[in-house]
């Protein structure tokens, strides 16, 4: 019998974990607490024509590669029409001047990012992982020559997510102790659809403004030129408006607007909120044996690529399984 594992998260972390776990020979299962898989590769859908059902990226608002391991793995969903490059210019807006600047290319992805996730579970399944979603785990024991998953046995358990989150299920208060210590930093994000044509710039880094960080047109980046706009806040503002978002909803699309210049009417909007948007540069906690913890905090970058990578590395934790 091939060694078991549990994987709890089906973030970008948790796919690749898993799939280094199924190709090394393990058997695998997948746990995430979310309606729906990807984690922070949020996605909303427009509810009014004629845009009904059209995707709008809510989460990681793009992604940039690298290494040549994780460049692999983007030509792949290249070939299968998944991801496109999306531009290497963004605006910058500071103290009400607009210039650009030049950086990695972007990429996006034509369903939204989360279809990246939902294509590799679907791969992942094809090879015998059993992929659990809307199951969230609330204790993991170790057990010394087994890890209790709630009371499943597993040979070895991975924590695919921030170690905040994992600090919530482990039941060691020394680890729950260190794991809780990771600084995590909130957002809150908006979409709106305007009744005119797509804004024309691609996207905007807005520095030093007390209520916005970035602003995305959403059509330029899904390249079907809807009139969509996403609108991410600060760490600052999104830390004391986490409760009753919607009341700050017509803030953030107004400054939105104004940054924009945009003068048409607002026919769809909506908010969401990240708690556990963005994690600081982590040291990883040593686990016990059986026990490993992946994500994109343990990089100097922490983003898509890291947490990807980092997955992809997870058998280096793991020693007890070879
Ligand atoms: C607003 C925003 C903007 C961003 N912009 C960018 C960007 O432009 N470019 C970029 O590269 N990155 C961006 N990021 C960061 C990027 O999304 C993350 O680096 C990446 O998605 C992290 O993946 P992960 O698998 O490590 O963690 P997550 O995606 O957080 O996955 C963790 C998973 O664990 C699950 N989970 C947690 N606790 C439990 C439990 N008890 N039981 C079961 N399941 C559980 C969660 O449901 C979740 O699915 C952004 C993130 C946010 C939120």
């Amino acid at each position: 019998m091939p060694a078991s594992v549990a994987v709890i998260g089906s973030g970008i972390s948790g796919i690749s974990a898993a799939h280094k776990l199924v190709d090394s020979g393990f058997s695998v299962t997948i746990f995430d607490q979310g309606k729906n898989p990807g984690g922070r590769l949020g996605l909303r859908s427009l509810r009014n024509p004629p845009f009904i059902n059209r995707p709008v990226d809510v989460g990681a608002a793009y992604f940039t590669v690298s290494q040549t391991q994780f460049q692999n793995k983007v030509e792949q969903w290249q070939s299968l029409g998944l991801v496109h490059q999306w531009t290497d210019t963004f605006h910058v807006f500071k103290d009400y001047e607009i210039t650009t600047t030049t950086g990695p290319m972007r990429y996006g992805a034509k369903k939204g990012l989360r279809s990246l996730a939902i294509h590799e579970l679907a791969e992942l399944t094809k090879k015998g992982v059993t992929h659990l979603q809307e199951r969230k785990i609330t204790s993991v024991v170790d057990k010394k020559n087994k890890v209790l998953v709630e009371n499943q046995e597993f040979d070895a358990v991975v924590f695919a997510m921030p170690g905040l989150q994992a600090s919530r299920i482990i039941q060691d208060e020394d680890l729950k102790k260190e794991l809780s210590k990771q600084v995590c930093l909130p957002v809150l994000s908006a979409w709106f659809v305007i009744d005119s044509d797509t804004p024309k710039y691609d996207a905007m880094f807005v520095n030093d403004h007390e209520v916005i960080s970035l602003i995305i047109n959403d059509g330029k980046r899904r390249k079907d030129n809807a009139p969509v706009v996403n609108v991410l806040t600060t760490n600052d503002y999104a830390k004391t408006r986490l409760e009753n978002i919607d009341y700050y909803l017509d803030e953030i699309v107004d400054h939105g607007l104004e940054i924009w210049n945009i003068k048409s009417d607002v026919v769809e909007k909506g908010i969401t909120r990240w708690s556990m948007a963005q994690v600081a540069p982590s040291s990883r906690v040593a686990m016990p044996e059986r026990m490993a913890i992946v994500g994109d905090a343990y990089s100097d970058n922490p983003r898509i690529e890291a947490a990807w990578l980092d997955g992809v590395a997870v058998l280096s934790q793991l020693e007890v399984l070879n």
